[in-house]
């Protein structure tokens, strides 16, 4: 499609492929696979399985769509979906690296990468340096003659720190190394690493792509060659490849995309405001406030601070904090308690106890993710409901 078009036009526009019916709406092929007109048909197809369809471990055209979307939406030039954003990880490893090889990445990451970074990987010979996300030394210090990727999350979860694609994109050039930005967290509506020199993005469709936590998906997006020469092959043989009807979903998700992130920016900023001006919160982490220690990187590298705030409750001992911390959860009737985020409905959850309770505490209390840490992941109802609803326990 034409790329000079803007980003909202291209989200409900994109990646349509249309049946001899001309469907207004993308069709859903619910088909696991396709048949030929001749034996000799068959055999031409097989052999060039990327250009046809013909059983869909290997591609569906309602997965096309979703991928010819994404990659619009990235500003990128080709895209591999896949089962899960962990998926996507495995497939870009898998595709991108030998046993024998290294990576360096940020300490920061989604807990599930983390143990595939240190206890999956490693058993193949695949290792990880961790680095200081904000400290540009460490990852070029990391690096060694067989390292074959970088990989960074930004903003991090849960406490939101950001780090400078564009710099750390430098290092990761000068090295020789395939540099892997997982997106999941602002969504191209906020952020597009491959315009700040990403090789690759990964996402977890399942956060604000769906946006109405209704399925799970993954998705590489980068050159042409990369995920066609590379990713490509990992994918059809291995299996982990998107369902059709998960594809179907997210297609109509991404279509709202935009208008989603950017109300849900505006309300977060106003929850984080609220939070941080009342006496019972020690901090609040929100890259839209000028509080935030990498203000200067979200105003450079984000067109909003998104959904994701984290809260620090006081308390004079860890157990104090968790006590005021379950407090303000226990206390709300709005925010649904759950550990996913990038709904439409707002969540809730104490991550030293749900999504990072595997984190020894020494490593929790290292990276800032105390007893008192909630984080909110703000949806679509009205910012002030939600205000209202955390002074409840607040108060308590
Ligand atoms: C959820 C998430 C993942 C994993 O994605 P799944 O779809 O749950 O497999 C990876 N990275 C980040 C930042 C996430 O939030």
């Amino acid at each position: 499609m034409d790329d000079s078009l803007n980003f909202d036009t291209l989200a409900v526009r994109s990646g349509t492929l249309r049946t001899e019916y001309n469907e207004h709406s993308e069709a859903l092929f619910l088909t696991s696979s396709f048949c030929f007109t001749s034996a000799a048909q068959a055999a031409e197809r097989f052999k060039h399985s990327e250009d046809y369809y013909t059983y869909s471990r290997f591609t569906n055209p309602t997965v096309t769509m979703f991928e010819e979307r994404l990659a619009a939406l990235e500003g990128g030039e080709a895209c591999m979906a896949t089962a899960s954003g962990m998926s996507a990880i495995l497939s870009v490893v898998m595709a991108a690296m030998n046993a024998g090889d290294h990576m360096v990445s940020s300490q920061s990451l989604f807990g599930s990468t983390l143990g595939m970074f240190s206890q999956i990987f490693s058993r193949f010979g695949i290792t990880t340096t961790f680095v200081d996300p904000n400290d540009l030394d460490a990852w070029k210090n990391a690096v060694r003659p067989e390292t074959k990727m970088f990989f960074l999350e930004t903003p991090t979860n849960p406490l939101c720190e950001l780090a400078d694609i564009e710099a750390i994109g430098k290092i990761a050039k000068a090295s020789n190394a395939i540099f892997v930005v997982d997106n999941s967290f602002c969504s191209p509506a906020l952020q597009q690493p491959i315009k700040l020199g990403a090789d690759v993005v990964m996402h977890s469709a399942t956060k604000f792509l769906d946006g109405q936590g209704r399925v799970l998906g993954g998705a590489l997006v980068g050159t042409k060659s990369f995920i066609m020469e590379k990713v490509f092959p990992f994918v059809r043989s291995a299996g982990p490849t998107l369902s059709a009807f998960n594809a179907w979903v997210l297609l109509k998700g991404m279509e709202t995309l935009s208008l989603r992130v950017e109300r849900q920016s505006a309300s977060a900023l106003e929850v984080a405001r609220f939070l941080e001006s009342h006496p019972a919160v020690n901090r609040v982490w929100y890259p839209g406030l000028e509080s935030h220690p990498q203000y200067e990187i979200a105003k450079r590298q984000q067109s909003a601070g998104g959904a994701v705030v984290a809260l620090e409750l006081k308390g004079d001992t860890p157990e104090k904090q968790r006590e005021n911390a379950w407090r303000v959860i226990d206390g709300t009737k709005i925010c649904s308690i759950t550990a996913n985020l990038g709904d439409t409905r707002t969540t809730i959850t104490h991550p030293a106890t749900t999504t990072h309770s595997r984190v020894t505490p020494e490593a929790r209390e290292a990276s800032g993710i105390t007893e008192g840490v909630i984080r909110l992941a703000i949806g679509l109802e009205n910012a002030g409901d939600i205000c209202r609803d955390l002074a409840r326990g607040l108060e308590g």
